[in-house]
């Protein structure tokens, strides 16, 4: 136990900075102009230069430690001692309205990304005033973080926690894929026809597929690694109150008479 503690001390922090370096590269890469002339052993004193030290800290560090942080939490549920049921828990309540936001996000990505080619493509700018553009954005995201919840709740009803989890994380996935399919397209577009790339849209879309991608990676990888567990657990345990079955287990469960289902 102790030692587990130990080693969550030391990994805690490689593992922010990893994230912390992992998303400086990819959305610098993504945010030069010619990638063939990125010099890589010079890349990271530029990119300091660029930024400036304590900014980067700032503008990679807290990203990352919210990253870390709302990873730890939407896995809960994958932690509770016996493999969590498909029931109402406050721990799935709140990896599922974690979920939902890493969905608002894509969604709030791809609406920032397909504004930014539609303005380039018909040359005009939606000339909207600061505070009504960002009240229509902070609306937007807040509407569809909780459109999303919803949704996932929805679609974790009546099934095991580890199960819906692994299934929302690969739908995520699939989402996030989908849009970077899309946005893609758009940003070489939207590079093509304008000379100050600082604040395009797809830019920014493509950076929070990034961040979508480097969120979901963490969870992904520690679902998979523990679903066998829970299976085994499922087998060989009532569903219902956790009472070990034995070598020859009855139809019905001799705790709690629960029906076993496949016996
Ligand atoms: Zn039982």
């Amino acid at each position: 136990m102790r030692q587990r503690w130990l080693l969550l001390v030391v990994a805690v922090p490689i593992y922010t900075f990893a994230l912390m370096v992992l998303t400086t590269v990819v959305i610098g890469a993504i945010a030069v102009e010619d990638r063939t002339s990125i010099d890589w052993a010079q890349y990271p004193s530029e990119v300091l230069a660029a930024i400036g030290k304590d900014e980067w800290w700032a503008m990679f560090g807290i990203p990352a430690v919210v990253i870390v942080v709302t990873q730890a939490v939407f896995l809960i549920p994958m932690f509770s001692k016996r493999p969590p049921r498909g029931e109402r828990s406050m721990s799935l309540l709140l990896s599922l309205v974690i979920a939902a936001a890493v969905a608002a996000m894509l969604t709030f990505a791809l609406m920032l990304g397909v504004i930014e080619f539609v303005q380039t493509v018909l040359e005009a700018s939606l000339d909207l005033d600061d505070t009504l553009a960002m009240t229509v954005l902070v609306a937007a995201l807040v509407g569809s973080w909780g459109f999303w919840s919803g949704i996932l709740l929805v679609f974790s009803r009546g099934i095991w926690a580890d199960r819906a989890l692994g299934r929302i994380v690969g739908l995520l996935v699939g989402g996030t894929l989908l849009e970077v399919l899309v946005v893609l397209p758009l940003d070489i577009m939207v590079r093509r026809r304008t000379d100050c790339y600082c604040f395009a849209g797809t830019f920014f879309a493509l950076c929070l597929a990034v961040i979508a991608t480097l969120w979901l990676a963490g969870p992904g990888v520690v679902i998979a690694l523990m679903s066998k567990k829970h299976r085994l657990w499922r087998e060989t345990h009532c569903e219902r109150c956790g009472y070990a079955k034995g070598p020859s287990p009855g139809p019905k469960c001799p705790e709690c008479s629960y029906a076993w289902v496949g016996q």
